[in-house]
């Protein structure tokens, strides 16, 4: 443990359920007490936030703002605007069988939850399951990523300034810290990362019988139909691919369209590009940067897996790569085997939406799966013949910003969901309740 938390999770666990036990975090008010510390933290700080995310990430501070701190903001505020009614009991009809009765729900709190985070929006990632979990009434340990230090420290320093330190702890470090928080029982854990962590997660939650959300990835898919407008698709698909060097976990992963239509889309990509970090996005201050030299090196090893439309150049020393649209990609190469996590766009040709879905289906699940056409007939058979986590039509990661949606993926791009209301069910017990008169 560092100096910031220098307490052990075998001590912190027991004091912070010592304080749930207490019934201190139960009240809404002192619910909504913790959200309004921690918007007042994102307020009087974003600057100090924004300056480590640029250190961790080389993030702009528009787009620190916009996609991490503002976008907490506005969770905050959604959150305080709809509690009340989100933990209202809800009235059951009783079966006659039973005589006059009355049966509810009702949401409880679970008790002591672990938030791990992973370093690609690492406030973000980190702060609004702790919403959804304070807002629910519990108390939490949260985990920073230790791949982002810069941001974890400072997150460190400022959760215990702004929210009550006997509900809420923060614990940084790597994988010796995270699997002594695991050694311990919590009443859930919710882990956002890559799935073989998420299977270990898993398998520590499982000697207790924890329930767990696990927030992980995949390669999340583009079809691009014939009849979309090439370069329309092309700026929307080409912010949504490159935002934060294109470390998103529901970033557009691959393009799958016909041979013709993506002929057509490499100009356009190519001008979406410039538009967006002109003609030398290395220089660009919007442009953000790979996290560490080994994502580096990984994401390297791919540029050579298709014909290099846009980019494909690199800087080690700066954590570089420019942003990168790679054409005629067979779907064995590298490039194809993994989640990219990173600013490489391979296109992929399919003769039609048939043999789209095939190859989307014939592959794990993905988080998001995106699509740009024009025929609701086509709309509704990627709706209707294939699973993801989220589907987006016409516009990449936009679904992950309506608060009112549940984000979450299946299968191997994981399990649960948060966000808005969706955060209560996560942390909560819903509670069944039946009350018969004596008389
Ligand atoms: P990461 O390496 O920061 O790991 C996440 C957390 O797991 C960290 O807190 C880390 O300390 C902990 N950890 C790492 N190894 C561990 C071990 N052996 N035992 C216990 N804990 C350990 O993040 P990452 O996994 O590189 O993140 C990238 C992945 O996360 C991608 O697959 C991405 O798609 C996914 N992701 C998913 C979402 C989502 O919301 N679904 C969001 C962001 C990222």
């Amino acid at each position: 443990m560092n100096q910031h938390s220098p307490e052990q999770p075998a001590d912190i666990v027991p004091r912070l359920r010592a304080t749930y036990r207490a019934g201190r975090t139960a009240p809404v008010d002192w619910r909504t007490a913790q959200l309004r510390r921690m918007r007042e933290m994102l307020t009087e700080h974003g600057t100090d936030l924004a300056d480590a995310l640029h250190a961790d990430l080389g993030k702009s501070s528009t787009e620190a703002f916009r996609t991490e701190i503002d976008f907490t903001v506005r969770e905050i505020d959604h959150t305080l605007e709809h509690l009340d009614d989100w933990l209202c009991p809800e009235p059951a009809p009783v079966p006659a069988h039973i005589g006059e009765a009355t049966a509810w729900t009702q949401y409880d709190p679970l008790g002591v939850v672990l938030v791990i985070a992973p370093w690609n929006y690492p406030v973000q990632l980190l702060l609004t399951p702790m919403i959804g979990a304070l807002a629910a009434g519990n108390a939490v340990v949260a985990k920073p990523s230790e791949m982002a230090p810069a941001t974890s420290l400072v997150l460190a320093r400022l959760l215990p300034r702004f929210l009550d330190t006997d509900a809420v702890a923060v614990v940084e470090g790597g994988i010796p810290e995270t699997t002594a928080l695991l050694a311990e029982r919590f009443d859930h854990i919710f882990y956002t990362g890559n799935g073989t962590v998420g299977r270990i997660v898993m398998t520590a939650a499982a000697q207790h019988l924890t329930p767990v959300t696990l927030e992980l990835g995949g390669k999340s898919p583009v079809f691009v139909d014939r009849d979309a407008d090439p370069t329309t698709v092309a700026a929307r698909l080409a912010r949504g691919k490159f935002l934060n060097a294109g470390q998103t976990c529901v970033a557009p992963d691959y393009v799958l369209t016909d041979p013709d239509t993506a002929r057509a889309l490499e100009p356009a990509l190519t001008e979406a590009v410039r538009q967006l970090y002109g003609a030398e996005p290395a220089i660009s201050p919007e442009y953000g940067r790979i996290v560490n030299e080994r994502h580096f090196d990984r994401l390297s090893g791919l540029l050579d897996s298709g014909r290099v439309v846009v980019g494909g150049t690199t800087d080690r020393d700066r954590r570089y790569i420019a942003p990168t649209v790679l054409a005629d990609v067979d779907p064995g190469a590298p490039v194809m085997q993994e989640e990219i996590f990173g600013p490489v766009l391979p296109i992929v040709t399919v003769p039609g939406l048939d043999e789209a879905i095939d190859f989307i289906n014939d592959r794990d699940k993905p988080l998001a799966l995106y699509a740009f056409t024009e025929s609701a007939d086509t709309r509704r058979r990627l709706a209707a013949e294939t699973s993801s986590g989220g589907l987006g039509f016409g516009l990449p990661l936009a679904h992950l910003t309506v608060s009112d949606l549940p984000f979450g993926g299946v299968g191997e791009s994981g399990m649960g969901n948060y966000h808005g209301r969706y955060s209560i069910e996560t942390f909560s017990h819903r509670k069944a309740v039946l009350e018969k008169p004596l008389g």
